[in-house]
């Protein structure tokens, strides 16, 4: 393989075939092609695209660069869900466990927060002693007896991934519709699954910002899914306003304890029952029968202690985790929300340290945003918009401003 002449036919708009695709996957894997060939190959793609077939081929590639997951013969069917991330997205924490009610696995693999999206992992790790570094054998262990489990990315689990997305993300080819197809789908369909939904964001607080990217993004990801055999669905759900009332990880987890008990904010609610219908054979009353009757509840302890963290912290998260300062953020003047800015409010809990500034940084459990009053509610003068969680009162007069403007009363 002569990897100038495979740049060369990208950047001239050429199509690769499966083996050229299969050849670049596999010598940068290996650390044959290096950083400098691979940047300008992600470059070419970027300006010329990729074609559905090409896509495809990609997907495969980066799947097979790891370990496919293998279950045993007879197995119940397989099913996840995907989320291109938002703000206060804490849907897979309810989800899992409530699909995992019936007879399925759900092996979920999930990330870590990645720019103003909080990730589902540092989520669970606010729960005291929740290990997400299961190995293989212990999570297929584990989906024999409770039917699911949520962890982190092995390092064998799509190594191409890995290394391209780091790559991508210095060289200013994140924003590509094919490498971020073959970068979600082939992690996902490393899971090895039999049904997938997916909930694509689009808004401010979003990766696609408008609703025709999202509907593009999502149709290219079904048709790699379905040629790969799984069966697809997919939701298209708005993201300029956080999802639910708390951002924040410890915060985020004590909302979903809510929810899992039968409470907690409707739009969020409607959004995992939504999710939960594309994806499972049982009726929606059923669904939500289980987040009323404590069935999902049960499912989601038994999954807390089965990763080795402490059940008995869940209902009092926001003690375990209290943050120094807690202060209202009050509204002006009467009237009703017209924007609560989905991007402003995940930037403030970065900047809070609820999110990382740059890959490694730690995460403050503790810290967010809980309270915030949803798009369309009234408010009189003084009644809190929100509160606000800080380590400090420096990080609490850093984010004031910003949230004074996500916020709009009118
Ligand atoms: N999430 C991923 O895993 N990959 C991308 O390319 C974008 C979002």
């Amino acid at each position: 393989m002569h990897v100038p002449s495979l740049i060369e036919k990208k950047r001239d708009g050429g199509k690769l075939t499966a083996e050229e695709i299969e050849a670049l996957i596999e010598g940068f894997t290996d650390g044959e092609i290096p950083d400098y060939q691979m940047s300008a190959w992600a470059m070419a793609v970027f300006f010329r695209g990729m074609t559905a077939t090409e896509t495809k081929h990609l997907t495969d590639a980066m799947m097979n660069s790891g370990r496919v997951l293998k279950y045993p013969k007879d197995s119940p069917p397989k099913i996840d869900k995907h989320s291109t991330g938002g703000v206060g997205d804490k849907v897979s924490l309810v989800l899992a466990p409530l699909l995992a009610c019936d007879d399925v696995w759900v092996p979920m693999i999930s990330g870590r927060g990645l720019g103003i999206t909080g990730g589902t992992l540092d989520k669970l790790e606010s729960i005291p002693g929740f290990n997400v570094n299961l190995d293989e054998k212990r999570a297929i262990k584990q989906l024999e007896k409770i039917g699911l489990f949520m962890i982190g990315q092995t390092a064998d689990i799509c190594p191409a991934d890995k290394k391209l997305y780091a790559l991508r993300d210095v060289t200013g080819t994140v924003p590509s519709q094919p490498l971020i197809v073959a970068s979600i789908m082939s992690k996902k369909l490393a899971e090895n699954l039999d049904r997938l939904v997916l909930d694509v964001k689009y808004g401010s607080g979003a990766f696609m910002k408008t609703r025709k990217e999202a509907e593009q993004l999502a149709a290219a990801m079904t048709e790699v899914g379905e040629g790969m055999k799984v069966k697809m669905s997919h939701l298209l759900s708005p993201m300029n306003e956080p999802l639910g009332r708390a951002v924040g990880n410890a915060l985020e987890v004590a909302e979903c304890v809510e929810i899992l008990q039968g409470g907690g904010p409707s739009d969020l609610v409607k959004l995992i029952v939504d999710l939960a219908e594309k994806v499972s054979t049982t009726p929606r009353s059923k669904l939500q029968q289980r987040l009323n009757d404590g069935s999902a509840w049960k499912k989601f302890v038994s999954l807390v202690y089965a990763q080795d963290g402490d059940a008995t912290a869940l209902e009092k998260m926001t003690s375990v985790h209290r943050a120094p300062v807690i202060q209202p953020l009050a509204a002006k003047k009467s009237g009703t929300i017209k924007k609560m800015d989905a991007e402003a409010i995940g930037r403030a809990s970065v900047l809070l340290g609820g999110g990382r500034q740059k890959t490694g940084d730690s995460v403050d459990f503790a810290v967010g945003i809980s309270g915030l009053k949803k798009i369309g509610e009234k408010v009189e003068p003084g009644e809190p918009l929100m509160s606000i969680h800080a380590r400090n009162r420096v990080t609490l007069e850093q984010v004031t401003p910003l949230l004074e403007k996500a916020a709009g009363v009118a």
